[in-house]
């Protein structure tokens, strides 16, 4: 595995490569590091897509609106490269701070959907998408891949990376992946290594409480959307709540308490202990499509 830490080499990398090999298709994964099973499942996508898979591991600071949140960002590069290496990456990207922003992390340019920006994770986390579009912009002008490969479990993240490479005609397919589950049901998340082992068990009501949405829904498709809300209350008692509601996958509008779903996204986040945690499942339809 080639690792470059400057924009300047892995661009200049790959544009040689795209140009001895022009049939060949770049498919890469953004990440933060800290590996696990849910960022492998992207990579081993990647590699069944493209021809030369790149994955870049990089800590955003922009994008964290809690400076303790990044300061206590779990990181371990070493193990990272190992099992990059292991699933057959080919190049990673690892830049510092300093390569990717200079001496400038604040009034940057900004990629803005308001409306969507407003919702779910951007109301109590401002400048959070700002600072994520605008880092998965510069990675996909620099790396110019074919295809990006992209989690459900930040959904609202995925659809505004749609909507930017839409918008912005960048000539990047984005491909998204189902959430990888620890045996628990448990979502797998970097910041899972911070949980106290007492907090590890309550995570574990995040799942439960979607799982018990869906199957009510499954079980009666003309149940309310009050009625499903109300089992959030069951099973997230114990912890501080963000947000834990029934949206509409497109818009993220709240759907109608009274209304019945056809197609609608159970989605939550809460602290469980000073980890803020998020989870989300499909009724109908799925996160690809
Ligand atoms: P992160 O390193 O947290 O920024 O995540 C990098 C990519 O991995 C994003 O596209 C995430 O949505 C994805 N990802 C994170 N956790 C999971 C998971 N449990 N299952 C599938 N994809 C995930």
């Amino acid at each position: 595995m080639q690792i470059f830490n400057t924009i300047k080499g892995i661009s200049g990398f790959l544009e040689n490569y795209r140009c001895v090999n022009p049939d060949k298709k770049v498919a890469f994964v953004p990440t933060m590091g800290f590996l696990h099973e849910g960022h492998l499942s992207l990579f081993r996508k990647a590699k069944e897509t493209g021809d030369l898979v790149v994955v870049s591991i990089f800590v955003n600071p922009i994008q964290f609106n809690n400076k303790e949140d990044y300061e206590k960002y779990p990181v371990n590069t070493e193990k990272d490269i190992s099992l990059a290496e292991h699933e057959g990456v080919d190049v990673c990207f690892l830049p510092g701070v300093q390569e990717i922003y200079g001496d400038q992390t604040s009034d940057l340019i900004q990629l803005r959907y308001p409306d969507l920006m407003n919702r779910l994770c951007g109301k109590t986390r401002p400048g959070h998408f700002e600072g994520v579009l605008l880092i998965v912009h510069n990675l996909f002008t620099w790396i110019k891949p074919h295809y990006a490969v992209f989690g459900c479990k930040d959904y609202q993240q995925l659809i505004l990376i749609q909507r930017m490479t839409r918008d912005l005609h960048l000539d990047v397919e984005i491909i998204a992946m189902p959430i990888i589950r620890e045996k628990d049901g448990l979502a797998m998340s970097s910041r899972n290594a911070r949980l106290s082992p007492e907090n590890r068990k309550d995570a574990t009501v995040l799942s439960q409480s979607l799982l018990a949405i869906r199957d009510a829904w499954k079980k009666n498709p003309d149940i309310r959307v009050k009625d499903l809300k109300g089992i959030y209350e069951k099973y997230l008692g114990s912890l501080r709540v963000d947000y834990a509601g029934i949206y509409h996958p497109h818009t993220l509008d709240d759907l109608p308490e009274d209304a019945i779903v056809t197609q609608g996204l159970a989605a939550v986040a809460a602290y469980c202990g000073e980890v803020r945690l998020i989870d989300n499942m499909f009724m109908g339809g799925n996160c690809g499509g």
